[in-house]
């Protein structure tokens, strides 16, 4: 290895970094690139010498933790038999049959087949072409608009980036593309009336999704796209009631309901899909991050029967499917997802992360809740949030150029424990690897409140 100084001379020389104030980079001002050169089950370390625990899972996504064999294995297996080919013209490997068949299987909804792409982003575009595609087979070619949720993620191509409901996300680089429109997001906390319960907020939310249907015209709206927990806009699971309101109208005006599983699938909230726990009947069904576990990027777009039955009925009449990547199905990664899904199976990852997910919930509210700059702290399953205000009565939020969130992020790095300071307003995000244990949780509940405490 190059020794430190050259890696990040090299790297500050060379990478375009995401999400990275590139000016402050560039100078030194926020420091040297971090080298992370090994993992080892729910804790990474890097050439500095650094040991961390990784309580955010690289970016939600390393659900069996770091450094397992298993996969590596299952991976150099493939590569050493085959290492790709494609899946276009009706070709497959084993793996790849094997993994869709589990998908199929195990999926929210009712699914029929499964598109694979490289990243949760662009399942998302996929799954947008994908609503075009059948309204236009199905004579129904005005019916495009998707809708989203002020606040939902859903990645940061054109389509998914338009699709994301955060404005900074779509700054100077011309999005949301038209015909992409957003709706409230279902945050009781911030969102309800005074006095207002979460059944009578989340029927005010569905009844304002309803208005913007009937506004834009039933037979404009195609699909409405939301994650069944609200990640990347701040960890918020939804209100009572929420997908039960929501779902009657999208059945009200036959509009497609597309379940951004990519943070909670496969065992994130405790049940095997966030859709699972929420009761929610998609169409279409996006997965990413954990179907690795981020050993390999792979994401898979996930067509329910609806929404495949027109497309296979209609194919005498306009031909084949015209969509696909060089790498969609690469086998590397469907040997890599079938190894990782052997272990959620085998170590019940998703029963794991609703039993530890409790204790880390209590855990966190008995630290925080009572401190007097904590609004709200929330979570289900293994993802956790703390969110800070600077009254708790009158829910003023902190000056944003106080950088309170980030400040509490970087105390908890200083102390040994990687918490995300969301991006959206002054919350501090947990989403630790599935395998954690409570002994872990408490470690990292301690750490965050000490920093916590160091920088308010
Ligand atoms: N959808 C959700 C819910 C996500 O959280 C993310 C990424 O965080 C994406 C989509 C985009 O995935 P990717 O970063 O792999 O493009």
């Amino acid at each position: 290895m190059n020794d430190i100084k050259t890696i990040a001379e090299k790297d500050r020389a060379t990478v375009l970094h995401p999400f990275t104030q590139l000016k402050d980079f560039a100078t030194g001002k926020i420091g040297d690139p971090t080298i992370v050169t090994g993992g080892k089950g729910i804790r990474i370390h890097d050439a500095q010498g650094h040991s961390y625990i990784d309580g955010f899972a690289g970016l939600y996504c390393v659900n069996i933790g770091y450094g397992r064999t298993e996969v590596a294995e299952a991976i150099a297996r493939q590569a050493y038999n085959l290492a790709y080919y494609h899946t276009y013209a009706a070709h497959t490997t084993e793996e790849l049959a094997n993994l869709s068949d589990r998908l199929v299987r195990t999926a929210p909804g009712k699914p029929s087949k499964v598109f694979y792409g490289l990243s949760g982003s662009d399942a998302n575009e996929t799954q947008a072409k994908l609503v075009w595609y059948y309204n236009n087979l199905r004579g129904q070619p005005k019916k495009k608009k998707i809708i989203s949720r002020d606040r939902g993620y859903h990645g940061c191509s054109v389509i998914s980036g338009s699709m994301t409901g955060m404005s900074f996300y779509h700054d100077h680089m011309n999005l949301p593309f038209p015909g992409i429109l957003h709706t409230g997001a279902p945050h009781h906390y911030w969102g309800a009336e005074p006095g207002e319960a979460e059944e009578s907020f989340s029927r005010r939310r569905a009844a304002e999704l309803e208005q913007l249907i009937v506004r834009e015209g039933p037979e404009t709206v195609g699909a409405f796209i939301a994650e069944p927990v609200l990640g990347t806009g701040g960890i918020t699971p939804p209100p009572d009631g929420y997908w039960h309101e929501i779902q009657t109208v999208l059945r009200r005006y036959d509009v497609l309901l597309i379940a951004d599983e990519v943070i909670c699938g496969f065992g994130r909230t405790g049940a095997d899909f966030g859709c699972t726990l929420y009761g929610m009947e998609p169409d279409l069904v996006t997965v990413a991050k954990g179907l690795t576990s981020g050993y390999v990027p792979l994401s898979a777009a996930i067509v329910g029967e609806r929404v495949y039955a027109v497309m296979e009925e209609a194919a005498d009449r306009v031909g084949a499917f015209s969509h696909g990547y060089t790498y969609s199905g690469h086998p590397i990664a469907a040997a890599a997802a079938n190894a990782v899904l052997d272990i959620v199976e085998k170590e019940r990852l998703s029963d794991r992360a609703r039993t530890v997910g409790l204790h880390f919930l209590k855990r966190l509210k008995e630290r925080f809740a009572q401190l007097e700059i904590v609004g709200e702290v929330r979570g289900v399953g293994l993802l956790g949030a703390v969110e800070f205000v600077a009254d708790r009565q009158t829910k003023r939020r902190f000056d944003a150029n106080l950088k309170v969130g980030a400040r509490i992020s970087k105390a908890a790095r200083d102390r040994g424990l990687i918490a995300r300071a969301m991006p959206h307003g002054d919350i501090l995000g947990f989403a630790p690897p599935l395998v954690v244990s409570e002994s872990e949780i408490d470690e990292i509940v301690e750490i965050a409140y000490r920093a916590t405490k160091h920088v308010m």
